[in-house]
């Protein structure tokens, strides 16, 4: 079961107006998934929107044959953005009016401005048996780790249910921190348009009883067998906090560099932002990573759309013919992920033309280049370099 928890309505701000549920439902089989988190439970015309669908299970909604549960994001009083998975349309709003007086914003904004702490809100959405996590954990805006050094400073002695990695880290980064040995991680796209460059750009492949609330929530805790068995995202440096950069010029930046110019940029004097891989760095226990045997592998993806456009030689990756092709093969092989990881490239010859053939065998032997993401850029897979020879063979065989 392939699911992304994280995206957001056409009710939070810099959203594509296409964020309809009927729009997302239709794209997320393209995409491999089969579960999909609403985003912005607590705002009401939004709720109003899922209300209308069929509950197929305990807080399982049902649009087409794509499953919805209900999510929100908040950010709290320090600029920290947490993530919450809600078991129930009535939890949903429950949780708004026990926020409403600590908000200006959450009858207007999918994602809510709270006046609380990370500790208050975790106590708040534990006692509605909603589950918490911190949303993409390093991020220089808007994370736990921009503001704190720990976990606890921000939740106290509140339960967390899963941490967010984000587009720019992955668990080789994230397992250097030994205080999250025992955290699930979690990899969401945090969409804000339907579009495949975007939905499901990153998710979680989950091992569940059945479809429902609780058996997600064990999945988390990782209960009864229930279990994340995979996380897919973009390799990191593919993230557009990857690398400490200037948010005006993208000029990347050492830490110390960074630090010693004031975090002002030498060439255009913009703000530098420090990356996520610097972040880590700083926080981390070890210089290795260390997985728990609970950690489940991490599959590094990008975007297939954009290799698509990189075969065609066309430069804009929602330009018409490269939406075409990309339709074309995933409609003839069912999801992105198998084209991505799965199907043979001499079928995919057939489909597509052997130019994209050629860059899907390169992508799964990793045989390409990358322009590192930074400064809110992202980064770039480059295919021209021809014949580095093939690293380790990405598969999803084994899982
Ligand atoms: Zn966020
Ligand atoms: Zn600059």
């Amino acid at each position: 079961m392939n699911a992304d928890l994280h995206i957001h309505s056409r009710f939070s701000g810099a959203t594509s107006k296409n964020m309809r549920i009927a729009t997302i439902a239709e794209q997320a089989p393209l995409k491999g998934l089969e579960l999909v988190g609403t985003g912005d439970a607590l705002h009401p015309a939004w709720l109003a929107e899922v209300r209308t669908l069929e509950e197929v299970g305990e807080g399982i909604f049902r649009s087409g044959t794509t499953s919805f549960i209900l999510t929100c994001e908040v950010e709290d009083a320090r600029k920290v953005h947490h993530l919450i998975i809600l078991p129930s349309i009535s939890a949903a709003e429950e949780l708004r009016e026990r926020f409403r007086r600590y908000s200006l914003d959450l009858e207007r904004d999918g994602r809510p401005h709270l006046t609380l702490r990370g500790e208050e809100i975790a106590d708040i959405v534990n006692e509605t048996d909603a589950v918490l996590g911190p949303s993409h954990a390093f991020v220089p805006w808007t994370s736990i780790y921009k503001e704190y050094d720990s976990l606890r400073e921000c939740y106290g002695t509140a339960r967390i249910a899963f941490l967010e990695l984000g587009l720019s880290a992955d668990t080789e980064l994230a397992d250097t921190i030994a205080e999250l040995q025992d955290v699930t991680f979690l990899s969401n796209s945090d969409a804000h348009s339907p579009w495949p460059n975007k939905l499901g750009r990153e998710f979680n492949r989950f091992r569940l009883g059945d479809l429902s609330f609780t058996e997600l929530k064990r999945a988390l805790f990782r209960r009864r067998g229930n279990r994340v068995v995979l996380n897919v995202g973009f390799d990191p440096r593919l993230g557009k906090y990857h690398r400490t950069a200037c948010i005006k010029c993208y000029t990347h930046y050492q830490l110390e560099e960074a630090e010693k110019l004031s975090w002002r940029c030498s060439r255009c004097g913009g703000r530098i932002k420090k990356g996520v891989r610097d972040r880590i760095r700083e926080i981390a226990t070890w210089k290795e990573p260390h997985h728990p045997e609970h950690r489940p592998p991490y599959l590094r993806i990008a975007p297939l759309s954009e290799i698509v456009a990189q075969a065609l030689k066309v430069s804009n990756v929602y330009s018409p013919r490269v939406q075409r092709v990309w339709r074309e093969l995933v409609m003839a092989f069912k999801s992105e992920i198998r084209v991505l990881v799965d199907v043979d490239p001499e079928d995919i010859a057939k489909v597509g033309g052997e130019a994209i053939a050629e860059l899907i065998r390169r992508f799964r032997a990793q045989d390409f280049d990358i322009v590192e993401g930074g400064g809110g850029k992202y980064g770039e897979i480059i295919f021209n370099r021809k014949g580095k020879g093939a690293k380790n063979q990405l598969s999803l065989d084994n899982w």
